[in-house]
């Protein structure tokens, strides 16, 4: 049996050559590192302001005795404290769950059937903790079905916590969730669609748009009267993307793709876009919480030279004056500012970034001073890249 730990002591292997490139981007690497065990001081949702006034949320919210607030910047966000970090018991009795799921847990979500890999001779009823990879205690709780069935089950609850690391409301579990009243989305993601200014009549195409967190927002931006073409390659991403759009309610207002964007000039010979929004996969060393990391220099290169073909094909299927927003939620330079640089080399011009908050990049670690930045452990978000380009 693994020596198990509680809330923390994960470690984050990052390869020599990835912490020497981190140290390009991010002045006091350790801070950074330091930063990701433990979730932000805000969690934001995004109101959709389709559904309902940010207003008449927040009163319904505060009606449930939440903690809620409205974000000073940004008028269709609304953030909730994160509170913690909390003592977790060692109760000797475990279910272990992926990483994705004790990461979610960690800051106080239920149990899901498909998040649970092992609970082995758990009954219903057990007092139970929550184990991640690494053997990472994220939670207590009470199982609310037999270890067999959590293993076998496609979907539905499978351990009710009550005590986690850190703690947040169950805000799936609000009526408001199920009538797609909010999605939840980071400060720098939410901004994201605000960089990209889309406008009613305007062709918009979201190249990298599962689960859609910015492909609804773009909708709503609009108010559903731009044309928004989304696509991605994975089925089981498509499939998530349409529900976030049904439970939004925005299932007629965008065109759905399955699709290898690389090859979206090809494909789509007719696309001429006024506005393109690219997120392209990427390290996601910016994301956070993480119970641990692992990850090698060879993963940044080989993303970021992944995403430039997609920057590429942006060129291609933009109209002459059209607007390329790149988003990542990384903080490599190679990921961020060397393919701004390589775009700039086929033919984008960047154009200044109105900066809300955000670091401005200015001094001899950053490319330039055009993007937006954003550092867990300066700015209290999701590490982030924001830029806007031009295709003249
Ligand atoms: N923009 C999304 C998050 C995108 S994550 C949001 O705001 O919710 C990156 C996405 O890119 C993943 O869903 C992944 O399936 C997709 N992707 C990766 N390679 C792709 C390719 N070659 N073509 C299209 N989509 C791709």
């Amino acid at each position: 049996m693994q020596l198990l730990r509680v809330c923390s002591g994960g470690s984050f292997d990052y390869d020599k050559d990835l912490i020497e490139s981190l140290s390009k981007s991010v002045i006091d690497v350790n801070a950074f590192i330091g930063s990701l065990n433990s979730p932000g001081k805000r969690y934001y949702i995004r109101v959709n302001v389709l559904k309902i006034s940010p207003g008449e949320l927040y009163d319904r919210l505060r009606g449930y005795g939440l903690k809620v607030f409205f974000d000073e910047v940004l008028e269709e966000a609304l953030w909730f404290p994160v509170e913690g970090p909390y003592n977790v018991k060692d109760v000797g009795r475990y279910v272990f769950v992926d990483k994705r799921t004790a990461e979610s847990v960690f800051v106080g979500a239920n149990v899901y059937a498909p998040g649970v890999v092992k609970a082995k001779g758990i009954r219903r009823g057990d007092i139970v903790n929550v184990v991640g990879p690494k053997g990472i205690i994220v939670a207590e709780g009470e199982a609310v079905v037999n270890g067999e069935e959590m293993e076998k089950m496609k979907k539905g609850l499978a351990i009710r916590v009550y005590k986690s690391c850190y703690r947040l409301p169950k805000l799936r579990e609000l009526d408001e969730y199920a009538y797609g009243y909010f999605y939840e989305q980071s400060f720098p993601a939410i901004l994201t669609t605000h960089v990209l200014d889309p406008k009613p009549g305007d062709i918009v195409i979201d190249m990298c748009a599962a689960p859609g967190g910015k492909t609804s927002h773009i909708v709503e931006y609009t108010s559903g009267k731009a044309r928004v073409l989304a696509f991605d390659h994975s089925k089981s991403k498509i499939k998530r993307l349409q529900e976030t759009l049904a439970r939004l309610g925005h299932d007629g207002l965008v065109e759905v793709f399955k699709a290898d964007s690389r090859y979206l000039d090809i494909d789509f010979p007719w696309i001429k876009a006024d506005k393109v929004l690219l997120d392209p996969p990427c390290t996601s060393l910016g994301v956070r919480p993480k119970i641990y990391d692992e990850k090698k220099y060879i993963d940044v290169v080989n993303n970021a030279r992944y995403q430039r073909q997609f920057i590429k094909v942006a060129y291609k299927i933009l109209k002459p004056g059209g607007i390329l927003v790149y988003s990542t939620c990384t903080v490599t330079l190679e990921e961020n500012e060397e393919n701004i640089a390589y775009a700039e080399k086929i033919g984008f011009k960047v154009i200044e970034v109105e900066r809300i908050v955000g670091s401005n990049g200015k001094g001899k670690h950053y490319f330039n001073d055009m993007v937006l930045r954003f550092y867990p452990h300066i700015h209290d978000v999701t590490g982030y890249f924001i830029a806007k380009l031009i295709k003249i």
